[in-house]
């Protein structure tokens, strides 16, 4: 299995439109954060987590050339708005690409791309399969088990993945006992890190390192990251044994 961090920053990426702050303004690569996505490979299938603003570019950095399914963790713009270039993938392959979400986020998905749902057969609209993810229960997203875990985004329910020994978490400043049950075990833990400063709806850095050291992963990344939590090397320095500032374009393999 190969996991490539397509995106690591949280919804505006680093550097932010118009700022000029130590971390927006630094020459490090590291400092460079799209917005978050995750490429995993296994079993010859490809699997992209979320389609934010930057999956175009994503896509043509990371060299995809086949899209199996797309799961996705919650109808946030930062998550979802790149859905219309999936196009792409349905002139290569000749097919419909297999979408896999909950019911609330798919019903997001039909206000934000009307067009696509309209029941038109307008040539260069996205051909999109919708499988419904249910509460609580395991599914298989082009052959590959995944297991949904459901934490909290402030009020939001969000769902995060499971497959094999990786466990995937974006946007969440909760996750309850039992959820945390499935996440246990797991080799590589991601999980989302905005900022010091406490947030409605994001873990801090401590509450990060909190959880991360709670679930005992044998490595743990922080993605999801605001230009606000400091430099990638100032911020890396500061980091325990196995836990690691997630970057853009970073594989990892398991
Ligand atoms: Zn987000
Ligand atoms: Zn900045
Ligand atoms: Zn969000």
């Amino acid at each position: 299995m190969k996991v490539t961090f397509l995106g690591t920053g949280t919804s505006q990426g680093v550097p932010v439109i118009a700022c000029d702050c130590a971390v927006c303004i630094s020459a490090n690569q590291y400092d460079k954060r799209l917005r978050v996505s995750v490429l995993v490979e296994m079993q010859g299938k490809t699997i992209i987590i979320d389609t934010g603003p930057d999956f175009r570019y994503q896509m043509l950095q990371a060299g995809v050339k086949k899209l199996d399914a797309i799961l996705y963790t919650h109808e946030h713009k930062d998550h979802v708005a790149g859905l219309d270039d999936v196009r792409a993938f349905n002139y290569v392959q000749g097919s419909a690409v297999d979408i896999y979400a909950h019911k609330r986020v798919q019903e997001a998905l039909k206000k934000e791309f009307h067009y696509v749902f309209s029941g038109s057969n307008y040539p260069g609209i996205p051909r999109l399969k919708l499988n419904t993810i249910q509460d609580g229960l395991p599914f298989q997203a082009a052959g590959i088990d995944v297991i949904p875990i459901s934490v909290m985004h402030f009020q939001l329910p969000v769902l995060g993945f499971r497959m094999g020994d990786f466990t995937y978490i974006t946007d969440a400043n909760l996750i309850t006992e039992a959820e945390k049950l499935k996440i246990k075990g797991s080799d590589i833990l991601v999980i989302n890190a905005l900022q010091k400063e406490k947030h409605v709806s994001h873990f801090t850095l401590e509450e990060a390192l909190e959880l991360a050291a709670e679930i005992g992963a044998k490595k743990t990344y922080l993605t999801h990251i605001s230009h606000r939590l400091g430099t990638h090397d100032e911020v890396s320095e500061q980091l325990p044994e196995g836990v690691f500032l997630a970057y853009d374009g970073l594989e990892l393999e398991l």
